[in-house]
């Protein structure tokens, strides 16, 4: 091999440039990688929105030992505790070794993806076809969600208190259900109409049978039918919906993407990727130096209100609660805590180059990206780490040969968005935000790459393991 000249050496010295994972990880972590996103895809079909994602980590946090959080009892280092906030939303903590007054290191994430929830009186009939209304959550393009399979997930709570569990339609022996749209020989006038209204809010109605109930007389007998089948099945009435969250979610389990499979395509990767490489990261941390928090939120994709979202104090209260029971006082130990804001951020996508600005871009493959700001509009609404807590999270990673990366979210100007950085930012809690670059967000089918994958769960263990400097 040629030597290099100097301009080559003092480039390498001098430059920095990001390198693909590939070329970077050894043969080993890429094997590695590939069985870690096994288990991811099984995480992603068991558990596809807020309540199914709790319902996993506590099944998980069990077997490894975790207990409720008890009010009032000191806990001692390697002790493992959980909240379950509602069923919705979720804290667990393993107790370090060092004082909680020198603060917690937490990783925080959201579990609700984009959707298209059912109206509190979602059942009709029209035309002799069964429908459910929607209310669409989260920042869809609506036109997305027509003319795909759909599954029917959420909760009834009856009158008598009963919760009544649904998951419809993801095996493959059940039935679907689905959004329909024009044909293109009749969209002459909606193919005019802009791409944000391809197909209105009031027209992603979710088709739900067809078959009348047999009788002479009756009228609304398609709805009528549905309304026994409902009964029988579920035991609910119509008035049940009125205390329900159910939703519609593309039907379709994770797949594997791309001839090479390098990639996985799934419904909701934002932000369960974060979610899962948060969770199995810290678990490796087993006797942690510094207590780890892994906290779950829901109501992200709607701007975390609510009392299961992070703008929400029941972070605060359990991190509170922990410090009151060692003697410390809560502030003490939220002013010296550190989080990594776990959520996806856009990859460079070259079939719409023009809305990145490539040089500030996070592309797949490239490993984790460290997201300095998101927001909006000259870095509005945006949580914007210190170069100081940019420097310990960069130095962390690379000590841990980590594969990481900056990006922005996309260009100045061209849009935006935010995470749950600013309210966790906002307990003083110093913050940055982290995750997976994901190409089609919030698309019914999104796609990340195995190696950002793991190369985030990497990141996520390595910041909990890392010695108090
Ligand atoms: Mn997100
Ligand atoms: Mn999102």
């Amino acid at each position: 091999m040629a030597e290099k000249t100097q301009a080559e050496l003092l480039k390498e010295k001098l430059f920095y440039e990001p390198k693909n994972a590939y070329e970077t990880l050894s043969e080993e972590e890429i094997q590695a990688a590939e069985a870690f996103c096994e288990g991811y895809k099984a995480f992603l079909d068991e558990a596809k929105m807020e309540r199914e994602a709790v319902r996993f980590a506590v099944r998980i946090l069990e077997e490894k030992g975790f207990r409720p959080h008890e009010a009032g009892k000191h806990y001692q280092p390697g002790d493992r505790v959980y909240y379950n906030n509602r069923g919705k939303a979720l804290c667990a903590a393993v107790i370090g070794t060092r004082p909680l007054a020198e603060g917690v290191r937490i990783l925080a994430s959201h579990i609700d993806s984009p959707r298209v929830d059912l109206k509190p009186r979602p059942l009709y009939e029209e035309a002799e076809l069964g429908y459910f209304k929607t209310h669409y959550y989260g920042g869809i393009k609506k036109y997305q969600w027509a003319a795909l399979p759909l599954s029917l997930h959420g909760v009834i709570v009856l009158r008598d208190g009963t919760r009544v569990d649904v998951t419809l339609g993801d095996q493959p022996d059940e039935p679907v259900f689905c959004i329909t749209d024009l044909l293109p020989h009749l969209a002459a006038e909606q193919s005019k109409r802009p791409l944000a209204q391809g197909l209105r809010g009031e027209e992603l109605n979710i088709l739900i049978g067809s078959r009348p109930f047999k009788d002479d007389k009756a009228s609304e007998k398609v709805k009528l039918a549905i309304a026994k089948l409902l009964f029988d099945k579920y035991g609910v009435t119509e008035a049940d919906f009125l205390s329900a969250e159910l939703c519609g979610l593309p039907a379709f389990p994770a797949r594997d993407v791309g001839f090479d499979r390098s990639l996985i395509g799934a419904y909701g990767h934002d932000d369960r990727v974060c979610a899962y490489t948060s969770l199995m990261g810290a678990l490796q941390v087993e006797n942690p130096e510094t207590t780890w928090v892994v906290v779950f939120a829901d109501k992200e994709e709607v701007g975390s209100e609510g009392n299961t979202g992070l703008h929400s104090s029941f972070l605060k209260y359990f991190i509170a609660d922990l410090a009151r029971e060692s003697g410390v006082a809560p502030r003490i130990v939220l002013s010296r805590s550190q989080c990594l804001s776990a959520d996806v951020n856009a990859a460079f996508d070259p079939t719409f180059a023009d809305v990145y600005e490539k040089r500030n871009s996070c592309f797949v493959n490239y490993g984790v990206v460290v997201t300095k700001y998101t927001g909006a509009r000259g870095k509005s609404s945006t949580n914007d780490a210190s170069a100081e807590f940019m420097g310990k999270v960069r130095s962390i990673f690379d000590e841990a040969g980590v594969a990481w990366q900056v990006g922005e979210l996309g260009k100045v100007d061209a849009g935006g968005g935010g995470t749950v950085a600013m309210y966790v930012s906002a307990l003083d809690v110093d913050t940055v935000d982290i995750g997976v670059p994901v190409l089609s967000m919030h698309a019914p089918f999104e796609v990340v790459s195995k190696l950002d994958v793991y190369s985030t769960y990497k990141a996520f263990e390595a910041f909990c393991r890392a010695p108090k400097k």
